[in-house]
C-alpha cells in the first residue's frame, strides 16, 4: 500500500509557485464544509483543457498534446464514466503531466488511466505514483481525518463528501487505519 504525502508531491513539482498554490488550494478545499472544489477549474487554471470523449470501455482517460492548450496538453476523459471516476481521471492525468515529463513529444499519449491497458514496468510505477499522489491531493494533509470526524466512518457518505467512488473510499479508509497521518 503506497501512501504519499502532499509534501512529497510538491518536491516532485517544477519550481513553479502557481502550480503549488493551485494544488494547495484544492487540497484545502477538500476540507471545507461547502461544495467540492472543481477538478475542471483546477485543470483549466493550470492550462489544461478537459474534454469528454468516446472511449472503449475500461479506458478512463488520456493526456493528449494540444497546441491550443496553454500547458500544451488536453485531458480526455471517458464520457461514459460516472462523475466520481471522471474527477479521479482528471487529477490522475494532471499528476502525470506535472511530474512525469517526457522528452519525446509523441510519448504523451501513453499516459492512460484504465485497467485494460498493458503497462511496461516503469509505466506501472508511474501509474502507482499518479494514483498515490491523487490520494494525497484529495485525502492528504488531514483532509481524510477531517472528513471522518465530520461524517463518521460511513463509506457512502464519505465517498459523496470527497467525490470519489466507494472502492476508492474503502481503500483510503484502510490506509487511514494503517497510520495515514500525512
Ligand atoms: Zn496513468
Amino acid at each position: 500500500m503506497t501512501i504519499k504525502s502532499l509534501r512529497e508531491l510538491f518536491l516532485r513539482l517544477p519550481a513553479d509557485g502557481q502550480v503549488r498554490h493551485e494544488l494547495r488550494s484544492f487540497n484545502l478545499g477538500m476540507m471545507g464544509a461547502s461544495r467540492l472544489p472543481s477538478v475542471l477549474e483546477l485543470a483549466r487554471r493550470l492550462g489544461f483543457d478537459v474534454v469528454l470523449t468516446k472511449m472503449r470501455k475500461g479506458q478512463r482517460g488520456r493526456l493528449v498534446q494540444d497546441a491550443f492548450a496553454s500547458s500544451g496538453y488536453r485531458i480526455e476523459v471517458n464520457e461514459d464514466d460516472d462523475t466520481a471516476t471522471r474527477r479521479w481521471t482528471v487529477l490522475h492525468e494532471l499528476i502525470h503531466a506535472l511530474i512525469h515529463p517526457r522528452h519525446d513529444p509523441f510519448a504523451a499519449e501513453q499516459y492512460r488511466a484504465g485497467p485494460s491497458h498493458f503497462y511496461l514496468e516503469d509505466e506501472l510505477e508511474e501509474e502507482r505514483d499518479a494514483n498515490a499522489f491523487v490520494e494525497a491531493l484529495v485525502f492528504g494533509d488531514g483532509a481524510l481525518a477531517a472528513g471522518v470526524s465530520l461524517h463518521g466512518r460511513d463509506t457512502k457518505k464519505l465517498a459523496h463528501y470527497f467525490g470519489v467512488s466507494l472502492k476508492t473510499m474503502d481503500i483510503a479508509l484502510q490506509k487511514l487505519d494503517r497510520g495515514w497521518n500525512a
